[in-house]
């Protein structure tokens, strides 16, 4: 069974997918799977025009929809900008499907999760997107309706889920080497202003732009199953931001650097700095560190501030950045 959201867009199960007197009867011209197997084969065999999309994954909360968001956008605006009508399944068109439909909705009409939700849910009443898949459609808007790669939250969203590959597969896979940021010592290109430099050699090992900020005690700054007061946190912790109030410093959690050794292919070590050797903090993919104000981060990479000297070239020009990163980030 499958219902028309709007005009040309059908959610539905694998059932309807996979019947072809259905497709030919409502004109189907697209079908996007979203399950943890492509469409038979046989569907194309009797619909020889069919254009397809699969995206593979699994109804879990840790299953990773939202860099799939705007490619299913796409597919779904072209289809119905072409006069198509186009289907969007799963195996029951409850979580998954209905994530990517829920996701088309809110970018098209600019709408929040609660109000696509809604839409959707009025057309298809037992749709239910899992609560992990929640909290990526708020991060989704959150972001603007799109992917925002300097958000702190889908800074944190990606690194999970990347520690979740490392977790099977004891490395970091290919596919994720883009969240290992470039080693902002030999940045020519737009260096920033504030970095951070070991205290005994004074190499820079990172720069503002690569910290993870966190508010004292705040349990982790992306969760998979979250609540709307994890959002806020993120806003509360801008504000701070804004009025220069400092988050916790007993710990700089950071991004994974090309100077790390080791990050790649282990799943915890030391961070050493890279030309005097001094131990600067840690990392650990799985298990992630506690943080003495009682955050805890997992994944983390985390610099030791006694062991760091900041250095701020241009004041006035910190400030500047430290608003546009305050109004681009959340
Ligand atoms: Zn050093
Ligand atoms: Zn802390």
């Amino acid at each position: 069974m499958a219902q028309e959201i709007e005009p040309g867009l059908f959610l539905g199960n694998l059932t309807t997918a996979t019947n072809i007197d259905w497709l030919k009867k409502n004109g189907i011209t697209h079908i996007l799977t979203v399950d943890s197997c492509p469409l038979p084969r046989k569907i194309q065999e009797h619909l020889p025009h069919l254009i397809t999309k699969y995206i593979q994954a699994t109804d879990i909360p840790r299953e990773d929809l939202l860099t799939h968001f705007e490619d299913s956008y796409e597919f779904i605006d072209r289809a119905i900008e072409s006069h198509g009508r186009v289907l969007v399944h799963c195996y029951f068109g409850v979580s998954r499907s209905a994530t990517l439909v829920i996701a088309y909705i809110m970018k098209k009409r600019e709408l929040s999760y609660a109000d696509a939700f809604q839409v959707v849910k009025s057309k298809r009443c037992f749709v239910g997107p899992n609560p992990g898949f929640v909290a990526q459609l708020q991060l989704y808007m959150d972001m603007g309706w799109g992917v925002d790669s300097t958000n702190v939250q889908f800074k944190m969203y990606r690194l999970q889920i990347a520690a979740d590959k490392v977790r099977k597969a004891r490395i970091l896979p290919q596919n994720c080497v883009d969240l290992v940021k470039s080693d902002p010592a030999l940045t020519t290109v737009r260096p920033e202003p504030t970095v951070y430099r070991c205290k005994k050699c004074r190499r820079i090992v990172a720069s503002v732009s690569n910290i993870l900020p966190h508010l004292p005690g705040e349990r982790q700054i992306w969760r998979h199953i979250s609540a709307k007061k994890d959002f806020e946190s993120c806003d509360k912790l801008l504000q701070k931001r804004e009025t220069q109030v400092a988050f916790c410093d007993k710990i700089y959690f950071v991004e994974p650097l090309a100077w790390m050794p080791d990050i790649t292919h282990a799943v915890e070590g030391k961070l050493n700095c890279p030309k005097c050797n001094t131990k600067l903090g840690s990392f650990s993919w799985i298990a992630g560190i506690q943080c003495p104000c009682g955050s805890k981060i997992a994944p983390a990479f985390y610099l030791v501030p006694s062991k760091l000297d900041w250095s701020n070239v241009v004041q006035n020009v910190q400030v500047t950045r430290v608003q546009e990163r305050s109004y681009s980030t959340c």
